[in-house]
């Protein structure tokens, strides 16, 4: 007797979505994704963290062995986990470095990974390749760089000040690293620090170099130290400039610095992490004069371009350089050879990923369908908002601007007569608390130079006048709530 049938086993392995199943798909996502956009400008800035701790733990579960429907999965995202953020997204954010995450970017992504091209090499994809090399021309003549000048999409400025200290390392120390010194104002973002020693540029070998009464690295302290490590046998390398501190929003002296370097034959590395892209507004070039002759810049399409997250870049203004940092002497048996490496580009042989995403698209379409005009607009309103604020705000009763915004940020703290230092810095947080609790504006503080300050950083693409306006408004009362009891 010959057995019935089995009934047939699911087809597990066939994860491809049948072309109705996919528009679906795609249509929940949009939907969730446009309303998310259209409210995002009454979404609370700081975000709804109570008890954010219990709802993680909440979060913890087993690999499930069978999916779930999309749309329970995007529910969970949009309702629960999303909004239990800080909203970077929102026009109300001013903490920190703001980016936006303009939409185009979405698309891009959401084109890139569907399609799956590798970007890696130029042979596997040259056109889409091309592409990307193009963002990166794009870059270049924003910031004025050289003909020669090569560059690298990384996910952010981190990963774009570690290419540049390897290409300096590699430049200027060869083989003998331990006796290279590397150079920084004090108020270097952290990232080059651990940078420098992912690069083996060890803590022993960084100076951090005192600031001027605007928080700008000096050159006169620079050239000492310089001398005194020379003095000492050791073998200066790399200065690190930064455009736009985080801190502060100060424009270290660039072109006295680059003349420095250039004399005592020392690599100018730029960190334009926050700031380089104010470069790209004709109006505003002469706020960063000197940034075009570094030997290289760190930019963020994430903050200064407005773009989501996970877009850096780095700009080498000698291409060979960049390729010499990640060249290996032999060139790998089995991938393909680029037909003209000095005509073409190849991300591979300028960066240390093989496989990745596709981060050049991301900027090639938001300029391709914005235009650059629009993005130039939108940096410089930026600026404009912001000085238009940091007057606004230093004439209130209280306020002690000491950062007046050299970019797009300023930095200020809380006074009256009598007070102790520990009493202003106490005062000034307790502003920073109270304006963020209303709901409307984020905005985080920095401690320098012996004391608290809080800084308001504006930056997103949404921050347009009105919500500044609600931002000065806000300092306005809360400051004066703070300071009645006290004058
Ligand atoms: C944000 C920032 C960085 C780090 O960049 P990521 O994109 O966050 O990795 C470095 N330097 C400065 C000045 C920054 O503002």
């Amino acid at each position: 007797m010959p057995l019935p049938d089995a009934p047939p086993l699911p087809d597990l392995a066939a994860l491809d979505p049948s072309p109705g199943e996919l528009r679906a798909q795609a249509a929940s996502a949009v939907d969730h994704v446009v309303s998310f956009l259209s409210s995002v400008s009454e979404q609370p800035a700081q975000g709804d963290l109570e008890d954010v701790e219990a709802f993680c733990r909440g979060l913890r579960e087993p690999r499930p062995e069978e999916g779930s429907p999309l749309d329970d999965l995007l529910s969970f995202l949009f309702r629960d986990a999303i909004p239990r953020a800080f909203n970077p997204a929102g026009p109300g954010y001013m903490a920190f470095i703001p980016g936006g995450g303009l939409f185009p970017a979405a698309l891009a992504d959401f084109v890139a990974d569907a399609t799956n091209r590798y970007t890696g090499v130029w042979n596997a994809a040259p056109a889409l390749v091309q592409l990307e090399a193009n963002a990166l021309d794009w870059l270049r003549d924003w910031m004025g760089f050289p003909a020669g000048t090569r560059g690298l999409f990384t996910t952010g400025g981190s990963m774009a000040n570690l290419n540049a200290i390897l290409c300096a390392r590699e430049r200027h120390l060869g083989a003998e690293i331990r006796p290279g010194v590397l150079y920084a104002s004090r108020e270097v973002h952290h990232s080059v620090l651990k940078a420098a020693k992912l690069a083996g540029v060890m803590a022993d070998r960084v100076r951090a170099i005192p600031v001027d009464g605007s928080y700008r690295m000096r050159p006169d302290a620079l050239r000492e130290a310089i001398a005194a490590d020379r003095r000492a046998g050791l073998r200066p390398f790399l200065v690190v400039s930064t455009a736009g501190t985080t801190n502060t929003g100060a424009v270290d002296p660039l072109e006295e610095v680059g003349s420095l370097c250039a004399a005592e034959g020392l690599w100018h590395h730029v960190d334009g992490a926050y700031g380089a892209f104010f470069h790209a507004c004709g109006e505003l070039r002469p706020l960063l004069r000197g940034l075009s002759r570094a030997d290289s810049l760190t930019l963020d399409p994430h903050k200064g371009l407005f773009l989501p997250y996970g877009t850096g870049a780095l700009l080498v203004a000698d291409g060979a350089a960049l390729r010499a940092a990640h060249a290996t002497g032999d060139h790998p048996a089995y991938l393909p050879h680029l037909p003209d490496a000095d005509e073409f580009y190849d991300p591979a042989s300028h960066g240390p990923d093989l496989s990745r995403g596709f981060p050049g698209l991301r900027v090639w379409l938001t300029v391709k369908l914005l235009g650059a005009a629009r993005l130039e607009a939108a940096i410089a309103e930026k600026r404009r908002l912001a000085v238009k604020a940091a007057a606004e705000v230093a004439a209130l009763p209280g306020v002690v601007m000491d950062a007046p915004p050299q970019l797009s940020l300023f930095a200020f703290h809380l006074s009256w007569p009598g007070a102790t230092v520990e009493e202003e810095d106490r005062a000034t947080e307790e502003l920073i608390r109270r304006v963020v609790a209303r709901g409307r504006v984020m905005l985080s503080g920095c401690r320098t130079g012996g004391r608290f300050l809080a800084r308001v950083c504006i930056l997103s693409f949404r921050t347009r006048q009105d919500r500044v306006d609600e931002a000065v408004r806000h300092l306005a009362g809360e400051s004066a709530g703070i300071l009645a009891g006290r004058i």
